[in-house]
């Protein structure tokens, strides 16, 4: 199911972002958020251009929640955490900036955020963050490339 990278203008259909990867099956990915809210702020996509749960085939749905579990278990080893938050936007009027399907994964530690619900409008920064480079906190290319290795080091060993 590879090759289904539709929309040129898409952040997560470019090629750029296979450096970020570090968890690979045949129609998802999990990278590592190139501006991340927390630590271990992941992101899961499926590599076809969709935008919508409501795409998915029973089959597809199934493979993108196993892709999202087993990159959860990475993460929790990786990062030692064992709470998380998850959010999934569609469409613009309920936070979606890309408009590619991609379930954020944030790792949470106790007095991480001021309020525990401060991630949110994090997350909302960082999403529109990812279209307009100017305006994110990006990790520098060193730091991002050491922690994706790590990632892909702990995937591989976790044998998904
Ligand atoms: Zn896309």
């Amino acid at each position: 199911m590879t090759g289904h990278y539709s929309n040129h203008s898409c952040p997560f259909c470019s090629d750029t972002v296979r450096s970020s990867v570090f968890y690979n099956r045949a129609d998802n990915l999990a990278i590592y958020n190139i501006a991340p809210v927390l630590p271990g702020h992941s992101l899961v996509i499926p590599r076809k251009h969709i935008l919508s749960i409501a795409e998915f085939t029973d089959q597809e749905l199934s493979e993108f929640f196993i892709t999202a579990r087993n990159t959860l278990k990475i993460i929790m080893k990786a990062f030692h955490s064992e709470a998380f938050d998850w959010s999934l936007q569609e469409k613009p009027e309920a936070g979606q900036t890309i408009e590619h399907l991609h379930l954020h994964i944030v790792p949470r530690i106790m007095g991480d955020l001021e309020r525990l619900g401060d991630w949110y409008p994090l997350l909302q920064k960082n999403d529109a963050g990812f279209i307009d480079s100017m305006n994110r906190p990006r990790l520098p290319a060193g730091e991002l490339s050491k922690i994706v290795l790590m990632l892909r080091d702990v995937a591989d060993r976790e044998n998904h």
